[in-house]
């Protein structure tokens, strides 16, 4: 049995593999050191498909101007969950959003035991 520690609703962190895992269904998603969204599936969503107009036939929404933003999201590939989502300009690289200290995080697991 493994050691995990929980980083965000559906990301842990196994501390003996230094992986990512996702907590729903305990899917190896990568490298602890690295970004976790490398290991995602990755979808581009259209922002007028996201934020649909409140109004049926409306002309003006609260849809971000998708010359100006994409919305990206990233899913679990054991389960499908959907991890992350992002709003970048377009031609912006996916962000970094989570780095950890992976070795203090094991050296005070090892101290709470
Ligand atoms: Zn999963």
């Amino acid at each position: 049995m493994s050691t995990t520690k929980q980083i965000t609703e559906y990301l842990e962190i196994d501390l003996d593999d230094r992986t990512w895992v996702c907590t729903e269904c305990a899917e190896t998603i990568g490298p602890a050191a690295e970004n976790y969204k490398r290991g995602c599936l990755v979808r581009e969503r259209h922002p007028h498909e996201v934020h649909r107009p409140l109004i049926e036939d409306a002309e003006y929404s609260f849809a971000p101007d998708p010359e100006w933003v994409r919305i990206v999201e990233f899913y679990c590939p054991g389960c499908g969950t959907m991890i992350e989502n992002e709003y970048l300009p377009p031609g912006h690289p996916i962000t970094h959003d989570t780095e950890l200290d992976i070795e203090t995080l094991i050296e005070r697991h090892g101290e709470s035991q």
